[in-house]
């Protein structure tokens, strides 16, 4: 396959409106990668040790490729996702990458392809298809690249020309890797994300204790409703102090409430104890919606909502392996109605800014650009998981810019556990940008010069000023 920078992948097919996406790709193709959002684990930068092998870099940590496996009957076990009981599964690496290999058509058209393509070509210099013949060849030539220093966690990230990325942790992280890195003497930025679902939602596992151990990790007395808010504000400081610009917020829905104090109080006895009915927890997450957005307009974390995700829809897989393992599914979400006790608070604030996110693309147009081309609090996430794809860009530019324009959205966020693929999604955002542009530019809808500018604020400029980098 062609290097990047001579490829016109994702670009238009006629002549005269690819060549105008490839101007304006090479006014974007060196700009740094930001990563304001993504789940890669701080101990790879704070230890810098060598990935160990092509599998556990490649195959194991990407929920992306390992369920379209299993959809196809490949069992996780055979791909060394590990099982919570303790039962032995397969550790040859070269096993697991030989059983991708010979599975890899099932990629075909899907951007697990072009960003595991794009990976192997990039950063190993593999221009093979990988096949079941390939398969051995490619993998001896990734285990020897890791074995040398500059495959490394952090001289990858300086490779990969990553400015700033983001991880995200729970409030009841110790944040001992983002502390390592503060004190190294690596230039590279790591920052965390404060994510306190396991702290605000009665319906998480084991949310009473975790309320617990956030009061003994703060001092604060949580059994009560203000103790439990200063505990949260304490903690969210934290997190700043550590370079933290944004909180996240994985909710089911994007229900927000704004209750009395004293139901307030009430829900939180109620969830303490266990006995929150589902309508109760549902009210009571909204609630703290409304609560984080206050302290977002007291401490400056901007806000991220990512709601509409169906989590752990396979009870079955969610025994055997736990969260996070591609069993999550979108569901229809509503967010009209459901961002109003939230934004009657605090929409007009300059104070707050809340990016939201949505697995629902009808609510593209009818409702969240609507909503973002009014509030000055609210800007769009970008195409999310499902729709982290060429068509899902696409579907998002064409749904949304015409009410919320280019300046309510926030540029790209890679969102990945696999570090590997940054690089290669970030690429696939600034191609299909700029293909959308160039249409654009074609069809005099914008000037060119206008377009150039637009292709470095959506891959730059917008997640920068977004997330206060
Ligand atoms: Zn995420």
């Amino acid at each position: 396959m062609p290097s990047d920078r001579e490829s016109d992948r994702l670009f238009p097919a006629e002549p005269s409106v690819r060549a105008i996406a490839r101007r304006l790709y090479g006014e974007v193709r060196d700009l740094p990668i930001l990563s304001p959002h993504g789940h890669t684990d701080p101990a790879w930068f704070s230890g810098n040790e060598p990935f160990p092998d092509p599998a556990t870099l490649l195959v194991v940590p990407d929920h992306y490729v390992f369920r379209m496996l299993y959809s196809q009957g490949v069992p996780l076990e055979s791909l060394g996702i590990p099982r919570l009981d303790g039962t032995l599964v397969e550790r040859d690496s070269r096993a697991i990458w030989r059983l991708l290999a010979s599975h890899w058509r099932l990629f075909r058209g899907t951007p697990s392809n072009l960003w595991l393509t794009h990976a192997l070509a990039e950063v190993f210099g593999v221009r093979e298809r990988l096949t079941t013949e390939s398969a051995d060849r490619i993998y001896d030539r990734i285990a020897e690249c890791l074995a040398r220093p500059e495959f490394r966690p952090r001289a990858l990230f300086d490779r990969f020309n990553i400015e700033v990325l983001a991880t995200t942790e729970s409030p009841l992280d110790t944040l001992q890797h983002h502390r390592a890195l503060r004190k190294s003497d690596w230039k590279g930025r790591v920052i965390t994300a404060f994510r306190p679902d396991p702290v605000v939602d009665p319906e998480y596992a084991g949310f009473a204790s975790n309320v617990a151990k956030l009061g003994e990790m703060t001092g604060e007395d949580t059994t009560t409703w203000v103790g439990y808010l200063r505990a949260l504000a304490n903690r969210r400081q934290f997190f700043a102090s550590l370079g933290a610009t944004s909180t996240d917020h994985g909710h089911p829905s994007a229900a927000t409430s704004d209750l009395p104090r004293a139901e307030c109080e009430a829900l939180f006895r109620k969830a303490l104890a266990g006995d929150v009915s589902p309508e109760e927890a549902e009210r009571f997450r909204g609630q703290m919606l409304t609560e984080m957005a206050g302290m977002s307009v007291d401490d400056g974390l901007v806000m991220q909502l990512h709601p509409g995700a169906c989590r752990n829809h396979n009870p079955d897989m969610f025994r055997k392996f736990g969260s996070d393992k591609g069993a999550d599914v979108p569901t229809r979400t509503e967010f009209v109605r459901a961002l109003k006790p939230l934004l009657d608070r605090f929409g007009n604030d300059p104070r707050l800014s809340l990016i939201v996110f949505t697995l629902d693309e009808s609510t593209y147009s009818r409702e969240l650009a609507p909503l973002a081309g009014h509030y000055p609090v609210l800007k769009l996430g970008p195409a999310w998981w499902f729709f982290d794809s060429p068509q899902g860009m696409l579907t998002y530019r064409e749904k949304v810019t015409e009410t919320a324009g280019f300046y309510n959205t926030v540029g790209f966020n890679d969102d990945t556990r696999a570090f590997l693929s940054i690089p290669a999604r970030h690429a696939v955002a600034r191609r299909v940008d700029c293909a959308f542009l160039a249409r654009w530019v074609a069809e005099h809808r914008l000037e060119e010069d206008e377009a150039a500018e637009l292709a470095r604020d959506l891959a730059y400029n917008l997640a920068k000023k977004a997330y206060k980098l």
